[in-house]
């Protein structure tokens, strides 16, 4: 477990020396490798968004997260994929009342508890696919999550589901299937192995011991749209493995001045400059396959494998702004 040293230091040397090389193999499995996970446990960082005293690496500020996240998308967006979605978990449980936060925090912190989300939902409009009916001591959840990432290597999902007046119950539900609790396998074209499902929940019941929190939709919406710095860390990652891999100082720049937009821009301009990491994210594949020749599209080759990532992160994590602001990029042709 980590507990001291340079934890940027360390994320370059888990992603050059361990999940670079085996981001092939990553990509071709069923499930992305359990080991891979285990290695960024053991280094602390499943507990990269927690308190010190709760076993978390206690980092005092947001950006060496997030280039610790670029780091590990960098080496293999597959096992960043699964990990990133972790440490939701870990910020709500800092929130949570003091029995949910002592008997789970320190667990997650040290990555022996792994968590999923499913909450991608609440950014549908229309009406709530995935609900909360008070009953007894608890809650009944019914409908579905449609993207749930890591199964098969979560023990949890912080699962997202909307009251009649609106609110949304978050809740720990145990990753395990049943017949309340229904799973579907995606098939995807890139980060296969990230075992992303559909969850379908029928009478699911939620004690109330297991509910983090119950949190008003308003607050919800306006914290999502102040939440979207993050994911761009995952586009900045697959660029700058692009950048690397070509040798080129010249997008190394542009990957540079991509995340320094990225920083410095105002959560209302937020989604152009995610629009902006994505397309970099894509320009920088699709230059190492050109550059690559005709052996890039062979299934052994690093360029097929970021291309087809960079493509999956143009839609992971898109909102509706984000959408328009990549359409308005691609399609109406302006680059401002
Ligand atoms: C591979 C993959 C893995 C993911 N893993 C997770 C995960 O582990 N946890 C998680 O919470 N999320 C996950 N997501 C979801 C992700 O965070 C985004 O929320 C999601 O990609 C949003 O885009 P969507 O295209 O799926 O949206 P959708 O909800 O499918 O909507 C598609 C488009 O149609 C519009 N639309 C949908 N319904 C309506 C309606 N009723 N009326 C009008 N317009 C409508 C939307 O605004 C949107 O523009 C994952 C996504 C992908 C692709």
């Amino acid at each position: 477990m980590l507990t001291a040293g340079d934890p940027i230091a360390l994320a370059r040397e888990i992603s050059d020396g361990v999940l670079f090389p085996g981001a092939l193999e990553a990509d071709a499995s069923e499930v992305v490798p359990i080991d891979r996970l285990d290695r960024l446990a053991d280094a602390g960082f499943y507990g990269l968004a927690g308190p010190r005293d709760a076993g978390g690496m206690g980092l005092s500020d947001f950006g060496t997260a997030l280039e610790i996240i670029e780091i590990i998308a960098s080496g293999c967006l597959t096992t960043a994929f699964v990990w990133v979605q972790h440490h939701g978990a870990v910020r709500a449980l800092v929130e949570a009342p003091e029995p949910l936060r002592d008997a789970w925090l320190p667990h997650l912190c040290r990555g022996e508890v792994r968590a999923g989300v499913a909450f991608s939902g609440l950014r549908r409009p229309g009406p709530p696919i995935l609900t909360a009916q008070a009953d007894g001591d608890g809650w009944r959840f019914n409908g579905f999550a449609p993207w749930v990432t890591g199964w098969g290597r979560i023990d949890v999902v912080r699962a997202a589901a909307r009251r009649k007046d609106g609110d949304i119950v978050w809740a720990l539900v145990d990753a395990k299937p049943g017949p309340t609790l229904r799973v579907e396998p995606l098939r995807l074209a890139a980060v296969n192995a990230s075992a992303t499902v559909t969850l379908r929940f029928e009478d699911q019941m939620v004690p109330s011991d297991r509910v983090i929190s119950i949190q008003p939709f308003d607050d919800w919406q306006a914290a999502d749209r102040a939440s979207l710095r993050l994911n761009g860390s995952l586009a900045l990652g697959v660029a700058r493995r692009c950048a690397s891999l070509l040798d080129s100082e010249r997008l190394t720049a542009e990957v540079d001045e991509c995340r320094r937009a990225l920083d410095e821009t105002a959560p209302d301009m937020m989604p152009e400059q995610r629009a902006r990491a994505s397309e970099l994210a894509l320009r920088a594949a699709t230059t190492l396959v050109v550059s690559g020749g005709g052996r890039s599209i062979t299934m052994d080759e690093h360029a097929q494998r970021l291309a087809r990532e960079a493509l999956f992160l143009l839609v992971f994590g898109q909102t509706p702004a984000i959408k328009a602001a990549q359409l308005h990029r691609l399609y109406d042709g302006s680059h401002g």
